[in-house]
């Protein structure tokens, strides 16, 4: 039904590029998985997906694990718009947010709320620290799904998770079956303290000054 709802709203607006059936469940519906299949949401984990688009990776996760309590979010409400229809007519339950992620990190309602951050194609590593650790409570991990060239990333993406109050623990494969020569994985970064009030900085600022570079 999701997918169906892809298609058809990708007639009146840009959702995504990838509509054929196949392709679409590995290259969206498993990808969105990968942290399922690694064992990386509680029960009931409290998750925000920063950026999310369609519904990517968030909309896969809370089909297949309707406990995880997500808040979708993105600068572009025709997104969120669309994303509030498919919660209703896949009877699904979520919050929604229409805001940037640097202001959004401000709200006490956010701040500092949430077990999981998950972030799927929306900025370079450094930039994802700024964008999605503010989010995420002590003890909880920031998400990224990344391609083959993270390891240049890094090493900006290590010590700007130092300055928000984050350590990055790494990288896991996050293969998808058939699909042998994607190269993906996911950046993992644990929030070890508080992220200082100076972050995020203004709207904008993360993706042209990313810290760490
Ligand atoms: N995560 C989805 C996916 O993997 O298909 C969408 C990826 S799309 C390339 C990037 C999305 O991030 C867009 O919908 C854009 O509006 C959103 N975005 C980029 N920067 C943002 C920010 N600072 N705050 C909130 N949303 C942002």
């Amino acid at each position: 039904l999701y997918h169906a709802l892809l298609v058809e709203g990708n007639a009146r607006m840009n959702l995504t590029t990838v509509l054929e059936p196949e392709e679409a469940v590995d290259r969206h519906f498993l990808d969105s998985l990968a942290p399922v299949a690694l064992g990386l949401l509680p029960q009931g984990a409290r998750a925000v997906d920063v950026g999310t688009g369609a519904g990517f990776p968030g909309m896969p996760l809370l089909i297949l694990r309707p406990d995880l309590q997500i808040t979708f979010l993105d600068a572009l409400n025709k997104r969120i718009l669309f994303l509030e229809d498919a919660l209703k007519r896949l009877g699904l339950t979520a919050a929604t947010l229409h805001a940037r992620a640097e202001d959004a990190a401000k709200m006490a309602a956010h701040r500092e709320q949430y077990d999981a951050a998950v972030s799927r194609a929306v900025a370079n590593a450094a930039t994802l620290e700024e964008l999605t650790l503010p989010f995420v409570q002590k003890g909880g991990v920031a998400i990224a799904w990344k391609g083959p060239g993270v390891a240049d990333e890094l090493t900006a993406a290590r010590r700007a998770a130092f300055l928000l109050g984050g350590t990055v623990r790494g990288t896991v494969d996050a293969p998808i079956p058939r699909r042998a020569d994607w190269a993906h994985v996911l950046l993992l970064t644990d929030k070890t303290g508080t992220t200082p009030k100076a972050y995020p900085r203004k709207a904008g600022t993360p993706g042209k000054k990313p810290l760490g570079i």
